[in-house]
């Protein structure tokens, strides 16, 4: 195997080959035969293939699962539970560069965010580990005639399906593992199939640290394949989708057949508030980075940008300053500020709501270009502003998923809620200001799942974050999450 070097940074022997699917605890190819190229977005070639799961791939590991729940796994100790998740913990620590290096590659994203994000798995692993002992009933008081011991427990809800988005799949899979783990269930993950290796790193991870066959499965393949197969299949408890509305609809409807018990995280056109009084040395490079970050391609990004008219030309000015300052470029280049966009797909649609904006006429206040010389064959688009426009304009309805914020003034507050409410959506939202009330007073007007002040971005595995409206339902993260993957039974117990 020839050893490459980019920018300084040996590639790893997984990016390579062809990749199985985990079924069951073996590793084996489609039953297919088929696979899909795996694609380095930074340069547009392929590195390795994965396995083109379909249908009755997921039946295969549906049984899997169905089978290890009701083995040995469903009879392990929470404590047992616990000490494995921490192995795991530990295994995810010992090869995190690895696994940010294949993150990279796979997604694109800049080395130095993927690297970043070692202490938050940990935060996050641990946090579903210290779960594993929730499964409290609850002892309730005697309210029926006679003599009644009455209980409430809680048992894993099942064979869990996980369909994981592209845009940090190393992270976002834990938001599916981490529950699964602590409550006892069992699952298939359906990783996206532009980002598929970290689940696949992973999921060899679990098998070093000692996990049961068949208590996590890996399904790789194409959403209207192998997903919609996980999201009709009738032995499927509980499904976790996190990606657009559009096929969150295809997974309602295929659901229905057992009645799934659900949770969505989708999209959002998250309001991002700056105030006339906002530390504006604050307020600009961090209301960029709410929209920028991760090449925008982040479910609660801040792409409405919300300007307090009297410090708007102001503001615009040093944002477009900020923005001409970030470095696009290849992940692995430790200089690189935004990588590239996932796909060819993304690109397209990217550069697509660019020329929309133009033509409806917003004012391109930075970028809007693509980046050429060494960057002309990646997926890369520069990270673009959008001014003067209007809440109403559909770079400011519809999501983009790309870096372009648009900014759009306002004069009151109360014109500031009623604007950031304007939306389908509902997931987050930021405020940058330095005036106590204006602060409350967003926190009480905005709808919004989660909200950002004087900051953007940070989520709590303990708090968790969620969205209403259009964004989906179901809260990912704390103890509500967790208590999403337990069935509750009521026992009645007649004394007399
Ligand atoms: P995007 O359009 O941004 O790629 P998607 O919502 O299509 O987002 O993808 C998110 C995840 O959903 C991916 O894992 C993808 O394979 C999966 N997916 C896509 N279409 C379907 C479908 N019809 N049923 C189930 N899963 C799907």
């Amino acid at each position: 195997m020839t050893i490459q070097k980019r920018f300084g940074v040996s590639m790893p022997d997984f990016v390579s080959g062809d990749k199985g699917l985990l079924i069951g605890g073996k590793w084996q190819p489609a039953l297919s035969g088929r696979t899909l190229p795996v694609i380095n977005p930074a340069t547009g070639g392929a590195m390795a293939t994965i396995a083109r799961g379909g249908a009755a791939d997921i039946d295969l590991a549906v049984a899997a699962a169905r089978t290890a729940l009701e083995g040995d796994w469903g009879r392990w100790k929470p404590h047992d539970r616990f000490r494995l998740m921490m192995r795991i913990h530990d295994l995810l620590d010992k090869h995190f560069d690895e696994l940010a290096l294949i993150e990279t590659l796979d997604m694109g994203a800049p080395l130095t965010r993927s690297r970043n994000m070692r202490g938050y798995m940990s935060q996050v692993v641990s946090f579903y580990a210290q779960q594993c002992n929730s499964a409290n009933g609850e002892v309730l008081g005697n309210n029926l005639p006679g003599n009644w011991h009455t209980m409430k427990v809680k048992t894993p809800v099942g064979v869990v399906g996980g369909i994981i988005p592209w845009n940090a799949p190393l992270m976002s899979q834990w938001w599916t593992l981490g529950p699964t783990l602590a409550t006892g269930c069992t699952a298939i993950l359906k990783p996206a199939e532009d980002a598929s290796m970290s689940a696949l790193r992973v999921a060899e991870i679990l098998q070093e640290a000692g996990l049961p066959d068949g208590v996590i499965n890996v399904v790789t393949g194409l959403g209207t394949e192998a997903g919609a197969r996980l999201a009709a299949h009738p032995g499927v408890d509980r499904l976790a989708f996190t990606g657009s509305v559009e096929t969150a609809r295809h997974i309602i409807q295929a659901s229905a057949g057992n009645i799934k018990r659900l949770s969505l995280e989708l999209g959002g056109k998250s309001p991002d508030v700056v105030f006339a009084d906002a530390d504006m040395a604050r307020a600009v490079p961090g209301a960029g980075m709410a929209c920028f970050a991760n090449s925008g391609q982040i479910c609660a990004a801040g792409t409405r940008l919300f300007v307090e008219r009297k410090v708007q030309d102001e503001f615009v000015e040093k944002l477009g300053v900020f923005t001409r300052g970030l470095r696009v470029g290849d992940g692995l280049d430790p200089k690189t500020d935004l990588g590239p966009l996932i796909s060819q797909r993304q690109l397209d649609r990217v550069t697509r709501y660019i020329g929309i904006g133009q033509d409806e006429g917003a004012r391109l206040a930075a970028g809007g270009g693509r980046p050429g010389g060494d960057l002309a064959d990646g997926f890369f688009v520069e990270p673009t502003v959008f001014a003067d426009a209007s809440n109403t304009m559909t770079i400011a309805r519809e999501e983009i998923f790309g870096p372009v914020v648009t900014v759009i003034a306002f004069d009151t507050i109360e014109e500031a809620i009623m604007l950031a409410n304007a939306t389908d959506y509902g997931l987050a939202s930021g405020v940058w200001t330095q005036n106590l009330t204006t602060a409350h007073r967003m926190m009480q007007g905005v709808k919004a799942g989660t909200m950002w002040i004087n900051g953007y971005g940070a989520v709590d595995p303990a708090v968790g974050f969620g969205g209403t409206r259009m964004s989906g339902y179901g809260w990912k993260g704390s103890k509500e999450h967790v208590d999403s993957f337990y069935a509750t039974k009521a026992v009645y117990m007649n004394l007399s």
